[in-house]
């Protein structure tokens, strides 16, 4: 059985993840999202919320694989390992992405020699979304339904209550 888990914050899902859960998901016989906790940043949504909203948008795809939800603390690798597998799947949007994650699977690669990142090109019409924007678009009360599913339009606007009084 072919499994990838695909890793990252999540904070919160978009358009752009989905697209590559479904590429991943006509590849994989099973993805593993995998919500990464970093108490170095400071996200929008809990763990949890995050977990919450990717299995709404998990439901609503339908998608003809298992897709997992899980959430893990401290090294990818080890979070591999401890599950037996060895195929990570990123996003990739545009080259600016690329030097990053090309330094992130390096070290992976370093840490663990069995692991293979591999890489999936979103489509052009998601690839310039990301949670940060749509973080920051939400909290002016700009419109974000085209970057976002609904469920995650109307956590923000919740979310966005909270924090813009
Ligand atoms: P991280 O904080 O680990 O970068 P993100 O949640 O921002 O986590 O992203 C997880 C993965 O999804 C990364 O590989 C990222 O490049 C990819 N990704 C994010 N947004 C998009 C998008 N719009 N199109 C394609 N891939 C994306």
């Amino acid at each position: 059985m072919r499994v990838a888990v695909y890793p990252g914050s999540f904070d919160p899902i978009t358009y752009g993840h989905l697209d590559i859960l479904k590429r991943g998901a006509a590849i994989f016989d099973k993805v593993i999202v995998a919500v990464l906790i970093n108490s170095a940043k400071q996200p929008l949504f809990s763990v949890d919320e995050r977990k919450q909203m990717i299995e709404e948008s998990i439901k609503q795809a339908n998608y003809k694989v298992p897709i997992e939800v899980d959430s893990f603390e401290g090294l990818l690798v080890d979070y591999l390992r401890n599950k037996d597998i060895h195929v990570i799947l990123r996003g990739l949007r545009a080259i600016s992405d690329f030097e990053y994650e090309l330094q992130v699977a390096s070290i992976n690669r370093k840490l663990a020699k069995d692991v293979e990142t591999i890489f999936l090109m979103t489509n052009n019409m998601h690839s310039f979304i990301s949670s940060g924007s749509v973080k920051e678009i939400a909290k002016y009360g700009g419109d974000v339904t085209d970057l976002v599913p609904p469920h995650v339009v109307t956590a923000l606007k919740e979310k966005s209550a909270i924090i813009t009084p």
